[in-house]
């Protein structure tokens, strides 16, 4: 797939938002997290979510470290930075040393601390972005990446399409759980460009909106690449004999969650 990045237009998009009072972070944030959304192969009913890390002033003027994180609600093709709400980062970090914390009470403590109390609710995902150290997180449900890792083996065939470069998560429910374990495995593998959620979805980071938007574009490239291969060899396959269950040909389980 083609990368629709344009250096002139994210540009604009900064001059335009700065007349807002917008920061230039949270401009970019906005327009690539447009070019996401817009495009059907990566973002099926507005499944996904972006964030970027960056300072904010609090009611007191006071420079506080936030993550600006798609808020539900909001369709990522036609986003504005009012639906990119700004949380107080520190407080979401803290919450990694706890063992469990249920959906109501994540739900709470994002709001608790929002900049704004108007804001719509911060993502299911957002302590998943929160728990990584990246300035710019991108996270699609790319029906290429699906179609590979929803196959019996899923794992290994995703292995061979990224090796190093991405790092692994076992299927896990969106939520606080899944975020803590994201972590652990992003620790084992620092250097990691990006993530991929078994039957759940693909995560690419970067230092700036360009790159974690380059990396997404490029890793579901190689993703129709591979799927394009075996779509060729399948040809003269024969039929198996028993046929897949429907577990393993429908990734429908949550895509619909984590908006
Ligand atoms: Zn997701």
């Amino acid at each position: 797939m083609q990368s629709k990045w344009s250096a002139d237009e994210a540009k604009t998009y900064v001059s335009d938002y700065a007349d807002k009072g917008v920061n230039a972070d949270l401009a970019e944030r906005t327009y690539t997290t447009r070019l996401l959304g817009r495009d059907p192969h990566l973002v099926l009913h507005g499944g996904g979510n972006t964030s970027v890390k960056t300072k904010a002033k609090d009611m007191l003027g006071e420079e506080v470290e936030v993550i600006h994180i798609k808020g539900s609600g909001w369709d990522m093709g036609e986003i504005e930075p009012a639906g990119l709400p700004a949380v107080k980062l520190e407080p979401l970090r803290k919450l990694r040393k706890l063992d469990k914390l249920s959906d109501e009470d994540m739900v709470n403590y994002q709001r608790i601390n929002l900049l704004d109390s108007t804001s719509p609710n911060p993502s299911v995902e957002t302590l998943l972005h929160a728990f990584l150290p990246h300035k710019f997180i991108d996270h699609v449900h790319s029906t290429a990446v699906l179609a590979l890792t929803d196959q019996p083996d899923g794992e290994a065939v995703v292995r061979e399409v990224y090796g190093d470069r991405v790092a692994y998560v076992p299927y896990t429910i969106p939520g606080f759980a899944l975020a803590k374990a994201v972590a652990e495995v992003f620790d084992r593998h620092p250097s990691a460009e990006g993530l991929v959620l078994l039957q759940h979805g693909i995560f690419s980071m970067g230092d700036t909106a360009e790159q974690a938007y380059g990396r997404m574009i490029e890793f579901v490239t190689l993703a129709e690449e591979r799927l394009q291969r075996q779509r060729k060899t399948l040809v003269q396959a024969s039929l198996p004999k028993d046929l897949a269950k429907l577990p393993q040909i429908a990734p429908i389980r949550l895509r619909w969650y984590c908006a």
